[in-house]
C-alpha cells in the first residue's frame, strides 16, 4: 500500500489500489462470502497462514480499502471499520475490559459512550470513573491498580474541553493502562492521537470522515499488532462490521475530508468571533478563540481548532430555544461533521440521558447551544444567525 505523500494525497489515494479492471474508484464488493480456489487454501485462510478473503464479517476488499485509507491518515498500522461509532466504542471496551477491572474516562464523553460504561459494563463487573481529564491531577487520582483503560475525548462534546493527550498517555502507561482517544471531533486532519502517544484512536465515521450526513459508521486505529488483532477479533465476534456499501460511501467522503474541514473551520472561526462580540451572547466556547481556557494546548496538539463550537445566550434556555426555532439555514438536528450546518441543544437532546448534576460537571449548562458548522458560504451563515438573534 502506498501511504506516501501529504495528507490530501493520502485522502484521495491511500489504500485504493487498482483491482485489475481499470476501475478508478474502489468497487463495492457486495458479497457475503468468497470462494476458495481449493480446500487446502480455504483451510490455510482459516488458519491465518494465507492472506485472502473468507467472509465479509471478517474482511472484504471495499471495507479493507476504507480501513487502509483511514489508517494512513492517522499514521497507524491497523484499522478496524465498524458498523457505527458505538460499534467502535463497544469493541474497544469489550476487548480491553473484564470483570473486576476499571476504566477512567472523560466526564463530558459522548453520552452513549458514558452510558455504555456506567449502565451496561457495570452489569458485568466493570467499574468506571469519569473525571475532567483536562485536569491531570484528577486523572492521576482516578487511576487504580486494576485500571486497564483510559478513555478520552478531546475536544470533548459539547463543552469543547481539551485534554493533553501526551500527558494522559504518560499517566496511563505508568499505571499499566492503555489510552484510547475518541478523535471524532478533531478528525485525523486536525489531530493524530497515535502520534501523541495514544494506543488507540477511534471515530464515529458518521461525522467528519464520511462528512455527508448519509452514513453511520465507525473505525478504530492502532499501531501494536497484538492490540490490532485483539480489537479485530472482538469486532468480528460482536458482529459490528462495516458493510461494503457503507465503506464505499466513506471512501468517497474521505477524499474531500481536508477540503471540507478547512473550509468549515474558517466558517466556524468567523461565527465564533461574531458570537463572542454579540451583546446577547453570554459566552462562546471555541478552541480557536484565545478566550478558550486551553487555547495554547489546543494549538500545540491540533493542526486547527475544528468546526464545532458551543455558546449560551444571556437569556438562557428560553432564548436558546427561540434562536434554534428561528434559524433558517442552519438545521435543527443532532450530529456534526457534515457539509451542512447543524444546531442542537445538548441538555434536552444528545446529553438528556445524563442527570443535571452529571451534565453540569461535564460543562453542559442548561442553556448551552451547540453549533456544528458546515461548508456553506460564511456570510450566509452569519446572516442567518443574525436574523435569528434579532428575534431573541
Ligand atoms: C456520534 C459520536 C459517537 C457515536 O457514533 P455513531 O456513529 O453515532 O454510533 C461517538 N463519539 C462521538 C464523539 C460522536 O460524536
Amino acid at each position: 500500500m502506498d501511504h506516501q505523500g501529504g495528507p490530501f494525497t493520502k485522502m484521495v489515494h491511500a489504500g485504493q489500489e487498482p483491482d485489475g479492471t481499470g476501475a478508478v474508484t474502489v468497487p463495492i464488493y457486495q458479497t457475503s462470502t468468497f470462494a476458495f480456489p481449493d480446500a487446502d487454501t480455504g483451510a490455510a485462510r482459516f488458519a491465518g497462514q494465507e492472506k485472502g478473503f473468507i467472509y465479509t464479517r471478517l474482511g472484504n476488499p471495499t471495507i479493507n480499502a476504507c480501513e487502509q485509507c483511514v489508517k494512513a491518515l492517522e499514521n497507524g498500522q491497523f484499522a478496524i471499520a465498524t458498523s457505527s461509532g458505538m460499534g467502535a466504542v463497544s469493541t474497544v471496551y469489550l476487548a480491553l475490559l473484564g470483570q473486576g477491572q476499571h476504566m477512567v474516562g472523560t466526564a463530558s464523553l459522548y453520552g452513549p459512550s458514558r452510558v455504555l460504561a456506567e449502565k451496561h459494563l457495570a452489569r458485568f463487573g466493570v467499574e468506571a470513573t469519569f473525571v475532567d481529564t483536562s485536569d491531570l491531577q484528577q486523572v492521576e487520582r482516578a487511576m487504580r491498580a486494576n485500571t486497564k483503560l483510559v478513555y478520552v475525548e478531546s475536544p470533548s462534546n459539547p463543552a469543547m474541553i481539551v485534554t493533553d493527550i501526551a500527558k494522559v498517555a504518560a499517566i496511563a502507561h505508568r499505571h499499566g493502562a492503555l489510552l484510547a482517544v475518541d478523535n471524532t471531533f478533531a478528525s485525523p486532519h486536525l489531530q493524530k492521537p497515535l502520534d501523541l502517544g495514544a494506543d488507540i484512536s477511534l471515530h464515529s465515521v458518521s461525522k467528519f470522515l464520511n462528512g455527508h450526513a448519509d452514513v453511520i459508521g465507525g473505525i478504530i486505529i492502532t499501531r501494536d499488532p497484538e492490540l490490532g488483532a485483539r480489537l479485530r477479533a472482538t469486532m468480528t465476534i460482536l458482529g459490528c462490521n462495516m458493510d461494503p456499501h457503507q465503506a464505499f460511501l466513506v471512501l468517497r467522503g474521505v477524499k474531500t475530508l481536508g477540503l471540507r474541514v478547512e473550509r468549515a473551520q474558517a466558517n466556524a472561526m468567523a461565527i465564533a468571533q461574531y458570537l463572542e462580540a454579540h451583546p446577547k451572547v453570554a459566552w462562546v466556547r471555541y478552541v480557536g478563540l484565545p478566550s478558550h481556557p486551553q487555547y495554547e494546548l489546543a494549538k500545540r496538539q491540533m493542526a486547527g481548532p475544528g468546526c464545532v463550537l458551543s455558546f449560551e445566550l444571556k437569556g438562557g434556555i428560553e432564548a436558546g430555544k427561540t434562536l434554534m426555532n428561528s434559524v433558517k439555514l442552519a438545521t435543527l438536528a443532532v450530529s456534526l461533521g457534515g457539509v451542512e450546518t447543524l444546531i442542537e441543544h445538548p441538555a434536552s437532546m444528545t446529553h438528556a440521558s445524563l442527570s443535571r448534576e452529571e451534565r453540569l460537571a461535564a460543562g453542559i449548562t442548561d442553556g448551552l447551544v451547540r453549533l456544528a458548522v458546515g461548508i456553506e458560504d460564511g456570510e450566509d451563515l452569519l446572516a442567518d444567525l443574525d436574523q435569528a438573534l434579532s428575534r431573541v
